[in-house]
């Protein structure tokens, strides 16, 4: 016999929204998924009016206690009870981009058409593995690849993938110069990745993680202003000839992170082209300039990339994740290609398309359609909107690096290329050890104000305060009084120290 179905007259009535029905998005759940999403944007807009600075300081280990503090299995009465919560575990502290006090890595504020995207993004929840799974949605990503391959000038053939981000980006390009290198007989143990001793560390971990072995990044040295030295790079290529052994790829760096120095892209890419090395351009930060009005031709030459690494989510305004390996020749994305019977068999005719599906091309299988930020972001505002605030964010750290020029208590260690600015407190009569010493304190105190965020790195061995410029919405003053900020910290510092 069957359980009755009729509850008992003591259980209350269930509350709604605690069907399935009710919870999963849908036609059934329309009216709780609006109700959910204002309240949510409104909580966010009374958080966003309500903040004083990029962070409030709070200390690492209290925001770790307050989350352990929790008890997952016992869930509040409802979604207002958690959003409550949350502000008390994250957002009344989290960090704000789009705050004039936040300079710190390379974080941007988020444009509001892509924000709009992601409702889509999310709720739909598209793969973009295979055509079945997004119906669109791999059209758009494709006519983003390749307007942004056009953009960057790769010819006929190119193609791509959206990526998670410049690791991804750069991992994947590194695998397909490998994968080249393999088809041409070569050894892995022979193969060799040249990258500027500036370039950025996922170039070590892609090495790493594609089997080359610790030693075969050989690090390239920089001119004075720290872009790659070409005639330093041509000797290394001899080098390796000599050795027997082959340069699989050179890693030319179009922006870099520190200092947003741009490698020489044509020399690289001549000497790339006579030793039959692969070239990679990584554009994660300066990718940004593929749109600018004024600057497109600070990326000259990279139209010789054999693969090249763009992250839109760095300058080019969008939210994390968005970012994309290209590639000069569609054909190389064979290289990760695997036929899975059930999800993208290989073609079976002669003459049927290769590469049919974006998973054909990508390291990844279900993937998120972040495509659509950046294409709701170009549709509404277009590229030219999105270069203009590349050129204020660069145009910024000129201004600002040129007034600092007359700093009595800051030094420069280097005239900004793109939008970093590498700076200490220094005044007369310290030493550049005492200076070096200080910069991690200035920084934490920066960050414990509440008012001020800065990024610190190692120049030369010795320890700078690093300032990222990417809200195109700061001004010069805003800028200025931070510096001010950090100096009157700085003073505070050693006055502390001699008394
Ligand atoms: C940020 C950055 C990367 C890594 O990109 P993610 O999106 O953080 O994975 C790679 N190269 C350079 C030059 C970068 O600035």
């Amino acid at each position: 016999m069957l359980p009755t179905a009729s509850p008992s007259p003591a259980s209350p009535p269930p509350p709604s929204g605690s069907t399935p029905q009710e919870q999963l998005f849908g036609p059934g759940a329309a009216e709780a998924y609006a109700a959910a999403m204002r309240d949510a944007v409104d909580h966010l807009v009374g958080v966003l009016r309500e903040r004083t600075g990029p962070a409030t300081g709070l200390p690492r280990a209290t925001a770790e206690a307050r989350v352990a503090a929790l008890d997952l299995d016992r869930p509040l009465d409802d979604a207002r009870e958690a959003l409550a919560e949350l502000d008390r575990v994250y957002l009344r502290d989290t960090v704000w981009f789009d705050d004039p006090g936040y300079l710190a890595h390379l974080n941007c504020p988020v444009l509001v058409p892509a924000l709009a995207a992601e409702v889509f993004v999310s709720a739909v929840n598209s793969s973009l593995d295979t055509f079945d799974q997004g119906v669109g949605a791999a059209a758009i990503e494709r006519a983003l690849i390749a307007w942004t391959a056009q953009r960057a000038g790769l010819g006929p053939h190119a193609d791509g993938v959206f990526t998670s981000g410049g690791t991804q980006s750069n991992l994947q390009g590194l695998l397909l110069a490998r994968e080249q290198a393999r088809a041409a007989g070569t050894p892995v143990h022979r193969l060799r990745v040249l990258a500027s001793e500036q370039a950025h560390f996922s170039v070590q971990k892609a090495a790493r993680l594609l089997g080359l072995g610790e030693d075969a990044v050989v690090a390239v040295p920089t001119d004075a202003r720290r872009r790659m030295d070409p005639a330093a790079l041509a000797t290394r290529l001899e080098a390796c000839s000599t050795l027997g052994l082959v340069p699989m790829a050179v890693v030319a760096t179009a922006g870099t992170t520190d200092f947003g120095a741009i490698d020489p892209l044509p020399e690289v890419a001549r000497l790339c082209r006579e030793h039959g090395a692969w070239l990679h351009v990584d554009a994660a930060y300066g990718g940004g300039l593929l749109v600018s009005p004024t600057r497109r031709h600070l990326l000259a030459g990279v139209e010789h990339a054999d693969s090249l690494t763009v992250d839109y989510h760095k300058t080019w305004f969008q939210p994390v994740s968005s970012s994309a390996l290209l590639v000069r020749e569609r054909r190389h994305l064979r290289h990760v290609t695997w036929h899975a019977d059930y999800l993208n068999p290989a073609p079976e005719e002669a003459g049927e398309p290769e590469l049919a599906e974006q998973v054909d091309k990508s390291l990844q299988t279900t993937r998120r359609f972040d495509a659509l930020k950046l294409w709701l972001t170009l549709r509404s505002l277009g590229p030219d909107a999105v270069g203009h605030m590349v050129d204020d964010v660069v145009d910024l750290a000129t201004e600002v690096a040129t007034a600092l020029e007359r700093h009595p208590h800051v030094e420069l260690a280097a005239e900004p290329q793109l939008s970093t600015i590498v700076l200490r407190y220094r005044p007369a009569g310290l030493s550049p050890a005492r200076a070096s010493a200080l910069t991690d304190r200035i920084r934490a105190e920066a960050y414990a104000s509440g008012r001020t965020m800065v990024a610190a790195t190692t120049v030369d061995g010795e320890r700078w305060l690093k300032l990222t410029l990417l809200n195109p919405a700061t001004t010069a003053d805003q800028v200025l009084a931070a510096v001010d900020h950090l100096v009157a910290l700085g003073e505070r510092l050693t006055a502390r120290e001699a008394a």
